[in-house]
């Protein structure tokens, strides 16, 4: 007799494991099959999130600009400290730990959920069984009435321009792992990725080059505060280099003096530079190895990602997928979303995902972070647009902070008085996006939020003040236009 569950859910990262903690809540017989091991060997819940990007990268992040602001900012606070230095060591010891502590969290909250975790391979084998495959080798075959594919993505290689070879050519979890500062730093992609490991690295001393294919920078926030982050970057040391697409690199030297020369296309001419350890930060794509895709018959499309209707249903029966391994934006909080939707969908529910109100967040100093349309989006859309922007120079919670930097931008709809759209570039904007994500939600208008009372002085105030400037009435910021 196979084991047989209601749900088998496939991947223990953020797609999976909070769906299968969900589906235990509400009384389910779930398992979660999971084959993350990290490098020491080990296995863990938690996925490339918790193990090898947000979670390690956003503690490297705050040590770093701990670093950088001691260095730079406590004189202006009259605190006297002598030289600054650091140890990456106990950085990245502190790192782990934040890590570890949250993927063991994982198995203590499976305990309290009734969720059987499997750690090891799992493959489709059609008709709603699975074969599980530890990593010991040994193998039995399980079944379940729905079976949720979570496995995620893996970092793009650029297998002919830049192949990796996890030393001097590595991907963003090598970078993670740094036990030295790389003298000088390249990075291939200027995106989500190579704007935040460009930030710890060149806060730790590396002299940083970014290499950005495309002639605009991070197209996918609005252009006024794109514009406005860069210039910020490029005033902390951030060489980015906008229309640079890196076209071969060249590994030379032995051991420890090995540099990588790397030649890209730019204006027409071939440039070449030099670095000593180059990330390359081009994408992620889906991660379906060892699944039997191909075998049982479980479509993708020509990225690779399984093709997923509205209900997450793939071309099986019974089999569901969620997360990046189905496309859309590569976010840990969308594939959490997706996953619980989708379990509480089986479970007989009505719960839906609202794609129109996905926060982003760009973890720099300052945050960028945004929701909803950019002004050009809500134009193209056929938007009567209306928009309003306020600095964060004029706010006294910021200017306390020392950390008067940036703006908001909210885009609205002229004829309606619905916000479409809300983007920011300042202090602690990942925190004040959540009021501009619940205003998308419930459909909140302009007037909603200008009649909403914000706490003094908070950076929250200049959410509201960008709402005020929509309609020419903000109090503590020269106004665009006349009020209405
Ligand atoms: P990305 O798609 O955000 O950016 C990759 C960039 O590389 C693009 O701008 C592209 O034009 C450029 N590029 C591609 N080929 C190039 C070449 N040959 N030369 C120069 N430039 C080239 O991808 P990413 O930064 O690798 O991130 C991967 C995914 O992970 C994204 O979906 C991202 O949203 C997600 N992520 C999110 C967070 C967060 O939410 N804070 C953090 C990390 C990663």
């Amino acid at each position: 007799m196979s084991e047989s569950y209601d749900i088998i859910v496939i991947g223990g990262g953020t797609g999976g494991y909070p769906a299968a903690i969900r589906a235990g809540q509400m009384g389910m017989k779930v398992a979660c099959i999971n084959a993350w091991l990290n490098r020491d060997g080990k296995p863990a819940y938690g996925g490339t999130c918790l193990n090898a990007g947000c979670i390690p990268s956003k503690a490297l992040l705050e040590s770093s600009e701990m670093v950088h602001r001691a260095q730079h900012e406590l004189k202006l606070h009259g605190i006297e400290t002598g030289k600054v230095s650091f140890d990456l060591a106990t950085m990245q010891a502190r790192k782990n730990k934040i890590s570890s502590g949250l993927t063991g969290g994982i198995g203590g909250l499976f305990k309290a959920n009734g969720v059987t975790g499997l750690e090891g391979w799992a493959k489709l084998l059609g008709d709603g069984k699975v074969e599980f495959t530890s990593h010991a080798g040994e193998s039995k075959t399980l079944t379940a009435k729905h079976i949720i594919v979570a496995t995620g993505s893996e970092p793009v290689e650029l297998k002919k321009v830049a192949p990796f070879d996890h030393e001097v050519i590595v991907d963003s979890w090598d970078a993670l792992d740094f036990t030295a500062v790389p003298k000088r730093l390249g990075i291939i992609g200027a995106g989500v990725i190579g704007v935040e490991l460009g930030s710890v690295w060149a806060r730790l001393g590396a002299e940083t080059v970014i290499l950005e294919a495309l002639d605009v920078f991070l197209p996918m926030v609005d252009a006024a505060i794109a514009k406005d982050a860069q210039r910020q970057f490029t005033k902390q040391g951030l060489d980015i280099r906008l229309g640079a697409k890196v076209s071969s690199t060249k590994v030379t030297g032995k051991g420890k003096s090995r540099k990588v020369e790397v030649s890209y296309e730019q204006g027409g001419k071939t440039h070449t530079e030099t670095f000593d350890t180059l990330i390359v930060a081009v994408g992620r794509r889906p991660f379906t190895d060892r699944l039997g895709a191909d075998e049982v018959g479980l479509a993708l499309d020509e990225r690779g990602f399984i093709k997923v209707d509205a209900h997450y249903r793939t071309s099986l029966p019974g089999v569901y997928a969620t997360g990046d391994v189905i496309g859309g934006a590569m976010l840990a909080h969308k594939a959490i979303e997706e996953g619980v939707a989708l379990v509480e969908q089986l479970a007989g529910h009505h719960t839906q995902v609202n794609y129109k109100a996905v926060p982003s967040v760009i973890y720099t100093t300052p945050e960028i972070a945004w929701v909803g349309l950019t002004e050009a989006q809500a134009k193209e859309q056929g938007f009567e647009v209306k928009t309003g922007a306020t600095p964060f120079a004029a706010n006294g919670r910021a200017k306390a902070l020392e950390a008067a930097n940036g703006s908001i931008k909210v885009i609205a709809d002229a004829k309606t008085d619905r916000i479409l759209g809300v983007h920011m570039c300042g202090p602690y904007v990942s925190e004040l996006l959540a009021e501009a994500v619940l205003g998308l939600e419930f459909a909140a208008t302009c007037e909603d939020i200008a009649l909403t009372m914000h706490a003094h002085p908070t950076l929250s105030e200049n959410f509201h003040e960008a709402v005020l400037s929509v309609d020419g009435r903000a109090i503590h910021a020269l106004n665009k236009k006349k009020a209405a």
